[in-house]
Order: structure tokens, then sequence, then C-alpha cells
């Protein structure tokens, strides 16, 4: 709202009168002032809350924000990094990114400055660097980062999707003076368009200081996503990829199965069917290095999706086995009932050899 302020000329002198409102911060509250002098203005301010500037709780506000906002690069400005930067920039803190693909404009709409090379953004001192390069690139990009323009005691945070091989190359490559904070927000830009609230954030505070401006500035970032309405999580590296095996790495393999399949909307979709619907959806707008980088860089992986392959032949030989039955009752009629439940004996052949199928007989009591 703008001050309401009305300037009068006066002929007169009117005497000089204050009106103090009962309440000075109330919207309704009138501060009258009349000036002793010949054709001089008569000032009238009706809202004292409507002069911002000039407001003690609004100047208070500003400052609180100020205080919490932080100085944050985004190294790696794809798909993930733009969605991080929507949420930052509207929270107020102050943005930078560079990315080997010239963003420059997209940065500009999101009120974020794009630096072309790494070596002008770290001189900038930011507080805090976000690593949202893919898990397949991260540690060739460390490699070539120059670390010698940041101050000592940047914070590091990461934001890949596996968190053990994320754990190992930051304490790998970064100087020991450097925090290092891991986390993985269980959420992209498809099933977080619209909100945040009720989301797993997950965290290790690998590496931070001692000191009490380190561990108020962690806790400043973790508040971006609190403050979101995430659910914030912390969790070894190591339990957190058990754990996003056992669920997102299948969620995505599920996605993507159903995406080659050629799953398509009918005029009778179950809730069932529209919940395939979305998956595809969602597992669809990652990129495919993404899932590759699920696959290749968490150890638990490759033991989840062997357990899908085992539990999709025994789900066919469930079926199929239902499936035979029917075939031998078409073809021997109750001749053979019980058949099926009578115990099979697979008896050796002298040699040690197992028998060939037919000579498999059911056991006679
Ligand atoms: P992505 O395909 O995993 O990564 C794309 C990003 O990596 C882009 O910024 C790209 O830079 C950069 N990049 C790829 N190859 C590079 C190379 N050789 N050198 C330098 N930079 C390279 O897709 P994303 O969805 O944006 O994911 C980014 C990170 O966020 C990943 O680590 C992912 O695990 C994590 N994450 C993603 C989600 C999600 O839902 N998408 C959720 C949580 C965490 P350019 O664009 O400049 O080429």
């Amino acid at each position: 709202m703008l001050p309401l302020i009305s300037a009068k000329p006066q002929n007169l002198s009117p005497p000089l009168s204050f009106h103090f409102p009962l309440f000075p911060s109330s919207p309704t509250s009138s501060l009258s002032f009349h000036p002793p002098l010949k054709n001089t203005l008569r000032l009238r301010i009706r809202s004292i809350d409507a002069a911002q500037p000039y407001d003690y709780e609004s100047h208070l506000r500003t400052q609180h924000i100020k205080s919490q906002s932080l100085k944050i690069a985004i190294l790696g400005f794809g798909n993930f990094g733009q969605f991080l930067a929507k949420t930052f920039s509207r929270q107020g803190h102050t943005l930078l990114a560079y990315s080997r693909t010239k963003y420059t404009d997209t940065a500009k709409s999101l009120g974020v400055t794009f630096y072309n090379n790494p070596d002008d953004l770290f001189e900038s001192h930011p507080e805090v660097v976000i690593l949202c390069t893919s898990i397949l690139s991260t540690e060739k990009v460390l490699q070539t980062l120059p670390f010698q323009r940041l101050k000592r005691s940047t914070l590091f945070v990461d934001v890949l999707s596996v968190k053990e091989f994320a754990k190992t190359i930051l304490l790998k490559y970064l100087p020991a003076e450097f925090d290092i904070l891991c986390t993985h927000p269980m959420f992209g830009p498809e099933s977080g368009k619209n909100s945040w609230d009720g989301l797993p954030f997950v965290y290790d505070k690998v590496r931070i200081g001692n000191e009490e401006d380190r561990i108020s500035r962690v806790e400043r970032f973790l508040d971006v996503f609190a403050k979101e309405g995430c659910r914030m999580v912390e969790m070894t590296c190591a339990e957190h990829d058990r754990h996003a095996a056992g669920s997102q790495f299948v969620t995505h393999t599920m996605g993507r199965v159903l995406e080659r399949f050629g799953l398509e909307s009918s005029p009778i979709n179950t809730k069932g069917y529209d919940t395939l619907l979305d998956l595809v959806e969602v597992t669809a707008g990652d990129s495919f290095e993404l899932y590759y980088g699920l696959f290749m860089y968490n150890k638990n992986a490759m033991e989840q999706l062997e357990r899908l392959d085992m539990a999709f032949e025994a789900i066919k030989k469930e079926l199929f086995g239902k499936l035979h039955h029917v075939y031998r009752k078409q073809l021997f009629g109750n001749a053979d009932e019980g058949a099926e439940d009578r115990p099979k004996v697979q008896k050796l052949l002298h040699n040690g050899a197992p028998p060939s199928a037919e000579s498999v007989k059911p056991e006679t009591s």
C-alpha cells in the first residue's frame, strides 16, 4: 500500500497540532502535523504502516531476511540446478551459477548471475557452493575447479542421487578446510513442481567445522528446505543408498520399463492405471544419464535389478503353472486328478545324473 499524503497550501498559520494514535502500528492510525508558517504545506499521513521504510516491524523483517540469506553458487545449471534456483531465489538468497552450457538468459529470468567460467564465479566468494552436475560427470568437474579462489571456509553441498560415491569424491578432492554437506532432495522438477511440502530431504553432515558461524551457516542452508515443508531426514550416506536402491532405483526402473512397454491412456483408466501413467511421466522427465548413474554408482542397485528380474520370472512361472494345470485337465479329465498335488520324486540315475523329464513320476501311495 502506498502512503497517503495530502499536501494542501494553507493561507493562515494554523496552530501546531499533533494527534498521536493509541496504537501506533494500527493500519487506521493517523498523524496530523500543522506547521506554524504562512503558505506552508499541510501534511497528513493517514497510515503509518504504509510508510514501509520508516516502519520498525518491516525494517526488522528486512534485516532478518538479510541475516538469513546466503550467497549460493550453483555448479551445473541444468534441469535440477534451475529447479532449485527458483525456490532459492524466491526465498531471497543471492544466486550465482556456472555450467558447461551457457544459460545466461535462463539464469537472468530466474534472478541468477551466470558466469562463463568457474574462476570468476569463485572470485565472487560464495558462502555455499552447490554441485548439481550429473552423477557421471561430477568427479571430472571436481578435478577442474579452481578451489584456491574460494574462501577457505566455504561450504560445499552436493545433491547427487547416490550418496556414498558423492561423499567419497568430495572428501578426496576438496581442500581439508572446506565444510561438506551431502544431501539428496528426494524429489524433482515433476514431483516437486507445485510444492515441496512433506517431500523427503535427506542429508548427512559429513564435515562441518566447530565454529559457530559454520554451524549456523549449515543450519541456514538446511532451513531453505525445512521452510518449504520438506521432511528433513538425517542419515548416513550408506544408509541412504541402501534405502534408495530399494525404492528410488526400483521406481525409476519400473517407470522406464513401462515407458518402453508403451503405456497409453484409455477412456476407461482405473485409478491404478492412472498411477502407472503418472509414474511414466515423472521418470521420463529425468535424463537417462541420471538413471544410469543410479545404477552405476549405487552398489545396491544391481541386487535390486536381479530381485526384480527374479520376481518377474516367479510371477510368470506361477501363471504358466496354473495354465498348465488347466490344459492337463482338458487333456486327461478327472483321471489325472490330484496328480498336481502329489509330491514329485526325482530319482537320480545310477551315474548320479538327474533323470529326464519323462522319467519323473508322481509318487503313488
Ligand atoms: P543430469 O543429467 O543428471 O545432470 C545434468 C547436469 O550435469 C547439467 O547441469 C549438465 O550441465 C551437467 N553435466 C553433464 N555432463 C557434464 C560434463 N561432462 N561436464 C560438466 N557438466 C556436465 O540431470 P539433472 O536432473 O539436472 O540432475 C543433476 C543432479 O541432481 C544429478 O546429480 C542428480 O542425481 C541430482 N538430482 C536430480 C533430481 C531430479 O529429479 N532430476 C533429484 C534429486 C537430485 P549442462 O546443462 O551445462 O550441460
